[in-house]
């Protein structure tokens, strides 16, 4: 007996395992990929769901249409498993968070899309297939074009890294970083956002970020249709932008929309950055940063950083850079690759962090303490400093150079 749309309701009222992001949202990658949301497993392929393993066949963005995408077969079984009840493997990190008693994604989003429940089961066929695509949220992470090649970043998120990876080759490091090359530019193309806008008609957030979102002038078409269409007032803005440049013209976008939050990416001072954020200008990153930071009263600004075994020495110092701009400073620490978490510290290095550091505040010293102890890897050390020698040689310069505290801990010549 086929199930009736009201005996999906009150099943999916039922399960413990059902989130509304399979419904509601749409998380894009930059080659044109798209899975639930941005934090599912994609380790082990399989859950790169818009891609039909059962029968081989691949879906991307600007190939192939939205609808057939999100009804593609892992996307319908992942919604049906979700009504039943399973729990789906590839959510396996927000299950686990809410064993371990945090907050997990799945229910935030719940949270804020749960109320639209009633309405987007009654439009899902008993297998998983959805009848009617509307998007509340969406994530574009438009591509990997950057004009900056962080070392904690990688090819896959920063295309400028392409010129570095010639270094890795024959190294362990080489799986990791390789040539990436996007042939396929989806988030240029005004067919894509067009097709997305007839999904939009209850949109309610969009994220975006990259690569340089700002170097992505195109998405800015879809911005304008929203805003021609009224619909921009509705809707919460977020960005994540690596303050080189903030054009007039999606500022001038910005401020017609109910909510923007820009997560600045800043991650140290001066040739400190350079170096981190390589090959950051400080007087352009500055320039950029004082002119984004007039709008502080309109935009929610937020300077990102992401901390690293090449800046966590500096947090005070940095914190107090940015005192005077009252603006809210958060602390991404990393954990992928192994090889650049904070833990990689020797420990005499961890000692004059801690003392360095000592007046952050109460949270940051303990969140800081917990990323310095965690469990190290064996080789992760090693590898930090083979990282470091390769990437070096790649970009002619010295980590010691820039990050001085590192001095005892590089003892290879540099010819
Ligand atoms: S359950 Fe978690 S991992 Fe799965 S789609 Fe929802 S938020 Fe994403």
């Amino acid at each position: 007996m086929v199930e009736s749309s009201s005996d999906l309701v009150v099943k999916a009222k039922e399960s413990k395992s059902l989130c509304s992001l399979p419904w509601v949202h749409l998380a894009t990658h930059p080659i044109g990929t798209v899975t639930p949301c941005c934090l599912t497993d994609m380790t082990d392929g399989m859950s790169t769901s818009s891609t039909d393993y059962d029968d081989r066949v691949h879906y991307f963005l600007g190939k192939d249409k939205l609808e057939t995408i999100a009804n593609s077969t892992k996307f319908k079984k992942l919604r049906k498993e979700m009504i039943n009840g399973t729990f789906p493997k590839m959510c396996q990190k927000c299950y686990r968070y809410e064993d371990a008693g945090v907050e997990s994604k799945r229910q935030e989003a719940n949270e804020q899309y749960g109320k639209y429940l009633d309405e987007f089961i009654s439009g899902t066929n008993p297998d998983g297939e959805i009848t009617k695509l509307e998007y509340r949220y969406i994530e574009l992470r438009l591509g990997a074009v950057c004009n900056l090649k962080c070392v904690t970043c990688n090819p896959f998120s920063s295309n400028r890294w392409n010129q570095d990876v010639h270094v890795f080759k024959g190294t362990d490091f080489e799986k990791d970083y390789f040539n990436n090359e996007i042939k396929t530019e989806w988030y240029r193309d005004l067919n894509f956002y067009d097709e997305l806008l007839t999904k939009s008609k209850n949109l309610e957030e969009i994220w975006i970020n990259g690569g340089e979102p700002t170097l992505i002038k195109e998405h800015g078409y879809f911005l304008q249709k929203l805003i021609d269409n009224g619909q921009s007032k509705n809707i919460k803005l977020h960005y994540s932008l690596n303050s080189t440049k903030f054009p007039d013209s999606f500022i001038q976008m910005w401020e017609k929309f109910k909510k923007v939050r820009i997560q600045i990416s800043i991650d140290d001072i001066e040739d400190r950055n350079f170096y981190v954020r390589f090959p950051s200008d400080w007087e352009v990153i500055m320039s950029a940063f004082s002119k984004i930071v007039k709008y502080k009263d309109i935009f929610d600004l937020e300077i990102c950083q992401t901390v690293s075994a090449l800046n966590v020495y500096n947090l005070t110092r940095f914190k107090e850079y940015f005192d005077k701009h009252h603006l809210p400073i958060s602390h991404n620490y990393v954990h992928y690759p192994t090889h650049l978490q904070v833990n990689i510290l020797p420990e005499e290095l961890k000692k004059k962090v801690l003392n360095r550091n000592s007046k952050l505040a109460d949270f940051e010293i303990n969140k800081l303490t917990t990323e310095l102890n965690k469990p190290l890897e064996k080789t992760a050390y090693s590898r930090f400093i083979s990282y470091i020698n390769l990437l070096d040689r790649a970009r002619e310069v010295k980590i010691t150079d820039y990050l001085p505290e590192w001095e005892p801990y590089f003892y290879r010549t540099y010819e």
